[in-house]
């Protein structure tokens, strides 16, 4: 595998291997990346030249299988101070993987707007002022144009260092989480273009296996996309509604059913049977979504039945480049807010188009927008009230008074209060235990972030790697075997992923961040701290035997 590193600082370009001793104990993706990012200075600003950003994919990447078209970003977050990442579907994975180019570390500032051009074992900088001020959609239709290729770009968010700016691709996929697309803002990297030659490869096997063993299981994926996921939720009463006051909600207005009025057609990543996107259309504005968990931030966090005003606001945002689970969580704060007169806006619960307007305010940090666009964690300290967030990263659509084990996993995720970095959620909603109850919960967490510590090294979809119905150790390891060439026994991945996952904390450590302090809202009903408590000690204690 190969690394180019670019500094914009320097206007240099310099292109290496990668050890083969980190190719095997730390596979690819996030895992290499990870290590890379610990070679940044400690307690840097995560918005000045010295951090980096890394993108990276890993030995699944340039093969043409349902789930493999997926890549991962590490930085330093200029939402946490801590550890960022945040992963991407789409087309750009698997093209990137074939430039032969498999991280690219961008670090530095440009003095000028640049896109960067990654194409088949070269990289070079480009003069990118025609573009800055673009959306993304815009941006990539223009580079697409004159470059060809796949494009990943900043929208205006990014360059107005908006601290959830996110990254771009294909008008709908998203580096969603923490910041990515204020760090490329503030090196003046409008976009990333892959063009590569390298052949995909394949494996009908793998592929066969999981047609028949994974992509059955994802009936209802493939049917209503993500939105299904609601009305499981709901039903559990761990919906987070009206900002955390409630954890269920009417969702009739905005369900899957709900959408289908707006349905346009299905949309998938590079070669994947699932095909989870939906595109859906209101008036002028066309988006891919909304996911679930944009229903639930533009939405049921908000108390807004009018799912138009959720479309409009979900297209902003994706063309503007905004990271839709903090921007509703941040308006959903400035609510509370307004309620305690502590800001001079008036907004109220259900206003959709008003939060369609505010994504606008957020993105060019007009008026209000530019204390909304700090995200909660600094909008506190500013406010002096209490908001919502684990470690700086407002959570997303799983409420934890409801699912205790994910109480404890938006605490011991690197990058704040995170749904994906065990997707303790699902084996709690699943009934595998008693979701109301701390017994198991430590092991349960433990075990799926070492998991997905190497899904993110390979780097592989959620999707096909869920708990219980999408792959396990022994698939993770066959498909090893078939991408790499090497046998890994399950004890020794199981080790990589705890190794992986410590070094994310490790970076956080650093920077003075320890496990994250629920908010006290999460302690009003159902969990108490002393269940929290007990979690978490058995977590450490967890992590410690192995360490
Ligand atoms: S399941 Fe959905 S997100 Fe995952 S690779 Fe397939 S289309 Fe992309």
């Amino acid at each position: 595998m190969n690394l180019a590193v670019v500094d914009l600082s320097k206007n240099a370009i310099k292109i290496s291997k990668i050890d083969e001793r980190d190719e095997k104990e730390l596979i690819g993706g996030k895992g290499i990346a990870t290590k890379l990012l610990m070679n940044l200075p400690p307690k840097i600003d995560s918005l000045s030249p010295e951090n980096a950003i890394i993108f990276a994919v890993g030995p699944a990447n340039a093969f043409r299988l349902s789930g493999a078209s997926r890549m991962t970003a590490v930085f330093k977050s200029p939402l946490t101070g801590g550890f960022g990442e945040s992963q991407c579907g789409g087309f750009a994975p698997h093209e990137m993987a074939l430039t032969g180019i498999h991280f690219l570390m961008i670090t530095g500032k440009s003095e000028k707007p640049v896109y960067i051009a990654v194409e088949n074992g070269s990289v070079e900088i480009k003069d990118a002022s025609h573009l800055w001020g673009l959306d993304t959609f815009e941006t990539e239709r223009i580079l697409k144009k004159d470059e060809g290729g796949e494009v990943i770009s900043i929208g205006q968010a990014g360059e107005n260092l908006v601290r959830f700016a996110c990254i771009t691709h294909r008008k709908g996929r998203q580096f969603g989480r923490a910041g990515g697309g204020a760090v490329l803002g503030s090196k003046k990297v409008k976009a990333i273009v892959f063009k590569g030659d390298g052949k995909s490869k394949t494996s009908s096997e793998f592929e066969e296996f999981l047609k028949d063993k994974v992509i059955s299981n994802l009936s209802a994926l493939q049917n209503y996309g993500t939105p299904n996921i609601m009305w499981v939720v709901n039903k559990a009463k761990s919906l987070p509604s009206l900002y955390w006051n409630e954890s269920e909600f009417d969702t009739e207005d905005i369900d899957a059913e709900a959408m289908l009025k707006y349905f346009v057609r299905k949309n998938a990543c590079f070669a994947c049977r699932v095909a989870c996107g939906r595109i859906s259309r209101v008036e002028n504005s066309e988006v891919e979504g909304p996911e679930y968990e944009t229903l639930f931030a533009f939405g049921t966090l908000l108390g807004n039945r009018d799912l138009e005003s959720i479309i409009k606001a979900n297209e902003l945002a994706d063309r503007f480049g905004i990271d839709t689970i903090t921007a509703g969580n941040v308006i959903g704060f400035a609510i509370k807010l307004s309620k305690l007169g502590k800001i001079d806006e008036r907004i109220e619960f259900g206003e959709g188009e008003k939060f369609v307007e505010l994504i606008r305010k957020i993105a060019f940090r007009e008026g209000i927008g530019d204390l909304l666009a700090e995200g909660v964690a600094r909008m506190e300290k500013k406010t002096g009230v209490e908001g919502v967030h684990v470690n700086g990263l407002e959570p997303p659509a799983y409420d934890p008074r409801g699912l205790f084990g994910v109480a404890l996993a938006y605490s011991t995720s690197p990058r704040g209060a995170c749904h994906m970095r065990s997707c303790a959620y699902r084996p709690n909603l699943a009934g595998l235990l008693d979701r109301y109850s701390p017994e198991g919960q430590a092991r349960l967490v433990k075990e799926l972030e070492d998991f997905y510590a190497v899904v993110d090294s390979l780097v592989y979809c959620r999707f096909l790697t869920l708990p219980q119905i999408g792959m396990g150790w022994e698939d993770v390891a066959r498909l090893l075997e078939i991408t790499t060439g090497r046998r890994y026994e399950i004890e020794k991945l199981k080790k990589i992923g705890h190794k992986i996952h410590t070094m994310a904390w490790e970076f956080n450590r650093r920077e003075g961040i320890g496990y994250g302090k629920p908010p006290s809202k999460f302690f009003d009903r159902n969990l108490s701290r002393e269940d929290y408590e007990k979690m978490l000690k058995e977590y450490i204690r967890l992590r410690d035997a192995e360490s």
